[in-house]
């Protein structure tokens, strides 16, 4: 079905995150017209993560040089667990959003129809539509930071599960018996190469005595290592960091290889803060690891790539679903793409 001017449509995507919301207008096309951060408030009422989430957006749209009016749709990605039929919030981990119908509220806050999804399946969704992904038809993505969670996309569509709780990578047990995980289980994925997990692990060893020069890199304050410091510390040649961080890339090339023998995706792509940071030490490790599979029938290709487009994959995602959802003619939708 032709679009009359649907190529100049406007897109609003927005990326919340633990530290900072990322609010950007999009054209139709993917162009990338503006990109505003605001702080995420930390552990305060819902009202004010909501009012952070809309000044954002306000933002968005004064830095473009547009109306609100000029909003096609608004695209929103939620770090936890969202019922994109309703558009609410069931849980987010590391903010106070957990029961919010945040679809609802945007739309009659803002009178423009809003699509919500989980910040990982999006960011998928956003390499598949322009990134690592785009030549794929098939793609499965593993984004590593904070925690690490996934997507699979195919066709340019996202496969959300039959219970909307797909590509929970980040929560398969890799390690019988092993570390506990935020989410209750021991031995994720997550609990043995997320970000949180070499955190711990670079604290301990240097709670053991060892020296490292992440000590002097965060002055003492070992709270929150960020994966600026991790790259750092690598090119150092840091010794607690580079066992730390290639034992967390082994993982995450066993994850790969995981994901592989159970869909078989064309491409793999590796993407997230730490691997943003750190690709350059992950991605060998990680491809040695794959390459070696021994199973088999195991063919050629199906490599792993790292994410194209960095911090934008989410905000581009998000778009993909609200522009996906309004190509569909879906009225007012919140859920963006129906079931597969
Ligand atoms: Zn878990």
């Amino acid at each position: 079905m032709a679009i009359e001017n649907g190529s100049d449509r406007l897109y609003l995507g927005i990326d919340v995150g633990g530290t900072k919301v990322q609010a950007s207008m999009v054209r139709e096309s993917g162009e990338i017209l503006t990109r505003q951060r605001r702080k995420t408030p930390r552990n305060e009422e819902p009202e004010r993560e909501l009012q952070a989430i809309e000044a954002a957006i306000d933002d968005a749209i004064a830095a473009a040089n547009k109306k609100l009016k000029d909003v096609h749709a608004i695209g929103i990605a939620i770090p936890g667990v969202v019922d994109p039929r309703k558009g609410h919030v069931v849980v987010t981990p590391n903010m106070n959003l957990g029961g919010i119908p945040i679809g609802n509220h945007l739309r009659q806050r803002f009178e423009v129809p809003v699509a919500v999804g989980n910040d990982c399946n999006l960011g998928a969704l956003g390499e598949s539509w322009l990134g690592a992904g785009r030549n794929a038809k098939s793609m499965f993505a593993i984004l590593v930071g904070t925690g690490i969670g996934g997507g699979f996309v195919r066709k340019g569509k996202l496969w959300r599960g039959a219970r909307d709780a797909a590509s929970e990578i980040g929560h398969t047990v890799i390690q019988i018996g092993g570390p506990l995980c935020g989410c209750g289980n021991r031995g994720c994925l997550e609990a043995l190469a997320s970000r949180t997990a070499i955190e711990r692990d670079i604290r301990q060893a240097i709670d053991d005595g060892r020296p490292s020069v992440v000590s002097e890199l965060t002055k003492g304050d070992l709270t929150v290592i960020r994966s600026r410091v991790l790259r750092k510390s690598l090119k150092a040649g840091d010794a607690v960091v580079t066992e730390v961080m290639r034992r967390a890339a082994e993982v995450l090339g066993y994850a790969c290889l995981t994901v592989r023998h159970l869909i078989d995706p064309e491409v793999i792509v590796l993407g997230g803060g730490v691997i943003e940071a750190c690709g350059d030490f992950v991605l060998p490790v990680v491809r040695q690891i794959v390459d070696a599979d021994r199973l088999p029938g195991a063919r050629e290709g199906g490599g792993v790539v790292v994410s194209a487009l960095g911090d934008d994959a989410v905000v581009l995602g998000a778009v993909a679903l609200a522009r996906a959802a309004a190509q569909g003619n879906r009225a007012g939708f919140l859920a963006g793409q129906g079931r597969q």
